[in-house]
């Protein structure tokens, strides 16, 4: 899967992808992440790419050209369009149903924003979708652009060492995970609980499937909710 970042701040995106997983991910030829830098691409005598926005008001917006002609150097010589996003307050909030759809895709763009945001035009223009991280407002879409390659990639084949190590998790299903416990068995006068160390496998898959929906229940209700409506509907 390819991913290519418009960014202001190529390095900062690149040097967090270079760790741990997605790092190994990128070594191993599965994940391409490549970082543009906006700037490179400014045709103005002094590299800028924000200007005052129309009609008064703070802050600056960034100018549509180095935009532009960033992704269009991405873009021009592919024989097919890559899905382009924009990271945004105002988009859909992701979430582990639109990473999986998202991992469909074999080539993303991501436009991470700056400032005030970006002329309004070039996202007409080139952006197919916007996304959010959540209903919050960041400095800018690096660490948004971040969070959603590392969530869509550890999905991608080959990234994680089998597809239990992401499907068990969190949100894959709808649930909350079970509780995770480690050596030692006891810990401040804490024990781990007997089944886990019965060796019982089918009465430790019951137990986490109880904790799951038990803690989806108490923590997450609206989650809870819409997962037992799709068990029912499920059943129809
Ligand atoms: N003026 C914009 C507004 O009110 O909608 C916010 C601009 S924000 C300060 C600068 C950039 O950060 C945005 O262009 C976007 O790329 C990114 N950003 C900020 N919050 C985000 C979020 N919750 N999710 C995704 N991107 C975000």
């Amino acid at each position: 899967m390819i991913f290519d970042v418009l960014t202001l701040f190529p390095e900062d995106v690149d040097r967090f992808l270079s760790g741990s997983i997605i790092g190994r991910a990128r070594e191993k030829g599965i994940l391409t992440v490549r970082t543009h830098n906006i700037r490179d691409f400014s045709q103005d005598k002094h590299k800028k790419v924000d200007d005052y926005p129309y009609g008064g008001g703070g802050g600056m917006v960034m100018t549509p050209q180095p935009i532009h002609d960033a992704w269009l150097h991405v873009t021009r010589d592919l024989p097919y369009k890559p899905k382009t996003i924009y990271m945004s307050p105002q988009g859909k909030v992701l979430n582990q149903d639109i990473a999986k759809e998202l991992m469909q895709e074999e080539h993303i763009i991501i436009l991470c924003g700056h400032y005030e945001g970006v002329d309004e035009r070039i996202l007409e223009e080139i952006v197919d979708e916007e996304i959010s991280i959540g209903d919050y407002v960041l400095t800018g879409g690096e660490l948004p652009a971040m969070v959603l390659i590392d969530c869509v990639s550890r999905m991608v084949q080959g990234v994680l060492p089998s597809e239990e190590a992401f499907s068990d998790e969190s949100h894959f299903h709808g649930l909350l995970e079970y509780p995770q416990y480690t050596r030692p068995p006891e810990y401040l006068e804490k024990s781990v609980p007997d089944i886990l160390l019965s060796g019982h496998h089918a009465n430790i898959e019951k137990w986490r499937f109880e904790k799951r929906l038990e803690r989806t229940r108490d923590r997450r209700p609206d989650l809870y909710e819409k997962y037992i409506r799709e068990q029912k509907g499920d059943q129809k």
